[in-house]
C-alpha cells in the first residue's frame, strides 16, 4: 500500500479530510501517469531516431493480462505473483510502446518488426541450445555452455536473429 492509500483509510469516512486525501491521491495517480506517457514517448522516439530496423516482441498482450485470474472452475494458479507481473506489464504498456514505435517509424521509413516470442528468453543466443532464467530472473544461464548473460540482452539477441530470417534476402 502506498503511502497516499494509507492516509486515506486513517482518514473517516464522509470527512472533508478524506475527501482532500482522496483528492490528492488522485492527482498523484495522474502525475505518475503523466511521467510514464512522457518518459514512453521519449523513449519511444529516440528508438526510431537511432535505429532503421526495430525487432519486438510479437506478444499478445490482451492474454497476458488477462490470465491471472483463470476460470470460476478452474482457478489460476500464482495469481499474486500473475497479478503482479500483469500490473508491471500494464505499466510499461507493450501494447501502447508498439503502437507509437509503428507510427513513428512510419514517419521516417524506419521497419518494425514483430518476431514470434517463442523461446526468445529460453534459447541461448550464442549456441542456440535451451537453456533457463536465473538468478532472481535477471540471467540468462546456457545450460550447454554453462555461462550466463544478461535475461534481456540475450532474448534481444534472438529477436534479432528471427528478424533476419524474416527478412528478404536482399535487405539483410
Ligand atoms: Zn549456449
Amino acid at each position: 500500500m502506498g503511502l497516499n492509500s494509507k492516509v486515506l483509510t486513517r482518514r473517516k469516512k464522509g470527512s472533508a479530510g478524506r475527501q482532500k486525501a482522496r483528492q490528492t491521491l488522485r492527482r498523484f495517480d495522474r502525475h505518475i501517469a503523466d511521467r510514464r506517457d512522457d518518459a514512453r514517448h521519449k523513449a519511444t522516439t529516440r528508438l526510431v531516431q537511432n535505429h532503421g530496423l526495430l525487432g519486438i516482441e510479437d506478444l499478445n498482450v490482451r492474454a497476458m493480462t488477462a490470465s491471472a485470474r483463470g476460470a470460476v472452475a478452474e482457478p489460476g494458479r500464482q495469481v499474486a505473483q500473475k497479478a503482479g507481473l500483469n500490473r508491471r506489464m500494464l505499466d510499461v504498456a507493450p501494447g501502447e510502446i508498439r503502437r507509437q514505435l509503428t507510427y513513428k517509424a512510419g514517419w521516417t521509413g524506419r521497419i518494425v518488426i514483430a518476431i514470434p516470442p517463442a523461446y526468445t528468453s529460453q534459447d541461448c543466443s550464442a549456441c542456440g541450445m535451451r537453456g533457463h532464467v536465473a538468478r532472481g530472473e535477471r540471467m540468462f544461464a546456457c545450460d550447454a555452455r554453462g555461462d550466463e548473460m544478461d535475461r534481456d540482452t540475450n532474448a534481444a539477441r534472438n529477436i534479432r536473429a528471427g528478424d533476419q530470417r524474416l527478412r528478404p534476402p536482399d535487405r539483410r
